[in-house]
């Protein structure tokens, strides 16, 4: 830092997030020297075709003149009835309108939720790997990510006795992302069982990312766990970004399950820094109520012969027909998290293998090691390009992987 520069928060050098960092600006440099790139970082179902339901986009325009004043700063009361009755249909306990928090996206409702509840030191049980805002967040509501490991030797699902052997004094939260970005593991009703006892037993906020539950391939279910859940207070997190194919509009909610009284400061916690953002963007929340509804989803395209499920086939083909690369095949979500195996894998450096894939094949991937993970072999694809698209891609990953191979 030269002496002119302006400080910056100092627990930022902590914070990564590699699906919008240096190998993204890299992309942008190349592009603007005319290169055409195959860009796999972002989950961003707009940028690959994908629009957002015609009711949905109606559900706005028609109340467009009418959003010009701050909402509640929890949200549109009709928005948050329409997402509480979800819930109850779930089988959510205690869900109501008033326990209800929209939020500009769940990202921003990410960053409420962990500055409600933690103070200096508190420790958040985060999975390995992550979605990066996750460990991003903790730390800079000046929390520590402590990491239970989800390996894919064990397809990428926890074992809660590791889980709960990392519980400590300080422990306040148990994160879950089910279905989980970036591996696309399920989790089992049983799981959810083991993982809802450890946080009763040790009284933590259960908090489940679960924006890809309408995400699902080759008939896996997915199981919420606020219903699993009793009176133990659970945040579940959802919204329009995937499942409704409008990451743009920034619309997302969670919803505080179990016991009203055993979560009433907390309640008050989230609400006052609501209020203190004044209110998520208004014309969005609109579309709600007409999203809840369930026409039109993402979901058909999960189904075989399906954009999303021919995607995840290539995937899977071409995984298995490489023999550099080894693959959990996902049950969810929109992505594939493959490992470098064999001869390539030696001295393998993930950020140098992205590095090469988009200097010399035109190819954005995210390396593995940005979601948090001890090892280096891995990386994510989003399955959101045409198949043929993804099959030219891995045709490109394993000709750089079987040259390393070679050397
Ligand atoms: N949680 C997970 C697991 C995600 O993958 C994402 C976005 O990719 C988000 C939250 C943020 O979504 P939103 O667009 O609602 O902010």
């Amino acid at each position: 830092m030269s002496s002119s520069s302006l400080p910056t928060r100092q627990r930022l050098s902590e914070v990564r997030y590699e699906i919008r960092g240096e190998l993204a600006r890299r992309a942008r440099e190349l592009e603007a020297q005319g290169r055409t790139l195959i860009k796999l970082n972002i989950g961003n179902p707009g940028a690959f075709g994908f629009r957002a339901p015609e009711h949905l986009q109606r559900a706005i325009a028609d109340h467009i003149a009418g959003t010009d004043p701050y909402t509640h700063q929890q949200g549109l009361p009709q928005a948050r009835e329409a997402i509480a009755a979800f819930h109850k249909a779930r089988g959510t306990p205690n869900a109501s309108p008033e326990r209800v928090f929209v939020g500009n996206g769940v990202s921003e409702l990410i960053d409420i939720s962990l500055r409600a509840l933690l103070n200096p030191g508190d420790e958040v049980l985060l999975p390995s790997p992550d979605y990066p805002l996750w460990s991003a967040a903790t730390i800079l509501n000046d929390g520590r990510p402590v990491y239970y490991r989800c390996d894919p030797d064990n397809g990428f699902l926890p074992d809660p006795d590791q889980m709960e052997a990392l519980v400590s004094s300080r422990t306040r939260a148990i994160v879950l992302i089910n279905p989980n970005n970036p591996t696309g593991a399920n989790y089992p009703k049983s799981l959810l069982e083991r993982i809802v006892a450890i946080a009763q037993k040790h009284k933590l906020l259960l908090m489940a990312d679960e924006i890809y539950d309408g995400i699902l391939y080759d008939g896996h279910q997915f199981e919420p766990i606020a219903p699993l859940a009793g009176d133990l207070p659970c945040l579940s997190f959802g919204g329009l970004s995937k499942v409704h194919r409008a990451c743009g509009w920034r619309v997302g909610w969670a919803v505080l399950s179990g016991d009203p009284l055993a979560s009433g400061d907390y309640h008050h916690a989230m609400d006052l820094l609501g209020a203190l953002r004044l209110c998520a963007n208004v014309p969005g929340q609109f579309a709600i109520e007409a999203a809840l509804h369930g026409q039109d989803t993402i979901t058909p395209l999960c189904e075989p012969g399906g954009r999303l499920y021919e995607a995840r086939r290539a995937l899977i083909e071409c995984c298995a027909a490489s023999e550099h690369l080894q693959l959990v095949a996902p049950q969810g979500a929109l992505y594939g998290f493959p490992s470098v195996v064999g001869a390539a894998a030696a001295g393998f450096d993930d950020h140098a293998f992205a590095l090469e894939m988009l200097e010399h094949e035109d190819v954005l991937i995210v390396p593995g090691s940005s979601f948090n993970v001890p090892y280096r072999n891995h990386f994510r694809v989003t399955l959101l390009p045409e198949p043929a698209q993804l099959r030219e891609v891995f045709a490109r990953i394993d000709r750089v992987l079987a040259r390393r191979a070679a050397d």
